[in-house]
């Protein structure tokens, strides 16, 4: 069965299915990427610290999307907004179907993803129509160089630093009251926050 978080901070109200950064080897490559926001990945930070606590729960996540979970045993919910991975990243194609599995499965939520493999999504879209309820969005992974979303994604979510003279709209927010990137065709498409 997959874990859900109760998420704080900016997520706060938000419900996230998570999967573990520091055994994800995309993230292991990007965090050695020190230029990139990877190398300054906020959930690197906290898993190995003040989060540590989390990370069996988002191993068994890991484990589990990393598998196409059988149709009887998709998680349902009865949350507005869900959020993958605020930690983690998708880890396989199946990762990517089981996303895609549970939008279908729960039409009555809007599910958001940030995603920085580009690939596996448009292998995804190639197999797949994405359910209407299921946000794309590209995180961007260099800093202060925003780009509107690639092709097949609905988003992109850029950082920049902080002070930057780079028009934000996305800094200072909270996700729940905000809700830009969970409600479907909503404006703007191009989110720019700070460095946290
Ligand atoms: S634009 Fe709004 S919904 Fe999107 S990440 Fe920022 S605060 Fe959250």
């Amino acid at each position: 069965m997959v874990h859900k978080s109760k998420m704080t901070g900016k997520l706060e109200g938000i419900g996230a299915y998570n999967t573990n950064t520091k055994s994800n080897k995309f993230c292991e490559i990007m965090h050695t990427r020190k230029s990139t926001i990877c190398g300054r990945c906020y959930s690197h930070k906290m898993l190995g610290s003040y989060r540590k606590s989390c990370v069996p729960a988002f191993e068994r996540n890991s484990k589990a999307f990393s598998g196409v979970i059988p149709d009887h045993l998709i998680p349902t919910t009865t949350d507005a907004y869900v959020r993958f991975n605020a930690h983690g990243e998708v880890i396989n194609h199946a990762h990517m179907l089981n996303i895609h599995n549970m939008a279908k499965h729960n039409p009555q939520s809007t599910f958001a993803l940030w995603t920085k493999r580009v690939g596996i999504v448009r292998d995804y879209l190639k197999a797949h129509t994405k359910p209407d309820n299921l946000i794309l969005i590209y995180s961007n992974p260099t800093i202060d160089k925003p780009i509107g979303p690639p092709r097949g994604f609905d988003k992109s979510f850029n950082n920049v630093e902080k002070g930057s003279n780079i028009k934000q709209n996305c800094t200072g927010k909270k996700c729940i009251e905000c809700r830009v990137c969970y409600t479907v065709n909503s404006r703007p498409v191009r989110i720019v926050e700070a460095v946290k």
